[in-house]
C-alpha cells in the first residue's frame, strides 16, 4: 500500500469512526470562532467556550468588541493563559475587522494571516470551519498523529507537516480529517508513551502500531 492509499484508507476509516467530525470550540459567528481560536492556544475547548460566554455577552459585537477596555478584555480571558497577550491581539484584530473589513471576517488566508494574532493554524480553520473551503489544521494532536501513523516522517514543524499533507489529502477532505485527528488524538491516539493501538480501527495500517513512539 502506497502512503497516499494509506492517506485515503485512514481518511476513510476515521470517517466511519467519528462521522460528525465538527470543531469543538462553540460559535455562531465567524468573528467569535477568531476570538475563541486565539484564546485556545495552550488551552482546553472547554474552557475556552465557558470564558467567551461572558465575553460576548459583555460584548456582542466586533465594534462593541473593538471598541472595549483592552484591560477589561483580559481580566475577562485571564483564566485561558496569556491574558495579556491574547487581549491584546484580540482587541487589535477586532479594530482591524471593523476598520478593514467592515466588521466581516475576511474569506481569504493570506488576508487572515495578516490579522493580529492569527497564524496558519487559525487561519486554515476559519477558511475550513467557516467558509467551507480546503483547509489542513495542524495542531498538536494532529503533528503527533500523522507521525505515528506514517504519513510524514519525523516532521514536528507545523507548517512542514501542513505542506505534506496538501500533497496527499483530497483538498474537501482536509478540514474534516484534521478535526477527526483531534477526536481520535483525545480518545484512542493520545499523547501518552503507548496509545491504546489494541483499540484503535488502524492498527493494521498504522506504521506505530503498537511501538513506543
Ligand atoms: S495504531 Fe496506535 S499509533 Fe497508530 S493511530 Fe492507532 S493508536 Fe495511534
Amino acid at each position: 500500500m502506497t502512503k497516499e492509499q494509506r492517506t485515503l484508507e485512514i481518511i476513510d476509516r476515521l470517517k466511519k469512526e467519528y462521522p460528525d467530525a465538527k470543531c469543538t470550540l462553540d460559535y455562531k459567528e465567524a468573528w467569535k470562532l477568531l476570538v475563541s481560536v486565539r484564546l485556545a492556544a495552550q488551552c482546553t475547548d472547554a474552557r475556552v467556550n465557558v470564558v467567551v460566554a461572558g465575553l460576548f455577552e459583555k460584548y456582542p459585537s466586533v465594534e462593541a468588541l473593538a471598541a472595549a477596555d483592552v484591560e477589561e478584555i483580559e481580566r475577562i480571558v485571564k483564566p485561558c493563559g496569556l491574558g495579556h497577550s491574547k487581549a491584546r491581539d484580540i482587541s487589535a484584530c477586532m479594530k482591524m475587522l471593523r476598520d478593514e473589513y467592515g466588521g466581516q471576517v475576511p474569506d481569504d488566508f493570506n488576508a487572515l494571516l495578516k490579522l493580529p494574532g492569527v497564524g496558519r493554524k487559525s487561519a486554515n480553520l476559519i477558511m475550513g470551519d467557516v467558509f467551507g473551503k480546503p483547509a489542513i489544521v495542524t495542531d498538536t494532536h494532529c503533528i503527533r498523529l500523522v507521525n505515528r501513523m506514517g504519513l510524514v516522517d519525523g516532521i514536528k514543524e507545523p507548517k512542514k507537516v501542513e505542506m505534506a499533507l496538501w500533497k496527499l489529502v483530497p483538498p474537501e477532505e482536509g478540514s474534516d480529517f484534521c478535526h477527526r485527528l483531534v477526536m481520535h488524538g483525545r480518545e484512542i491516539c493520545t499523547a501518552r508513551t503507548h496509545p491504546y493501538c489494541e483499540r484503535c480501527c488502524l492498527s493494521d495500517i498504522c506504521m506505530k502500531a503498537g511501538v513506543e513512539t
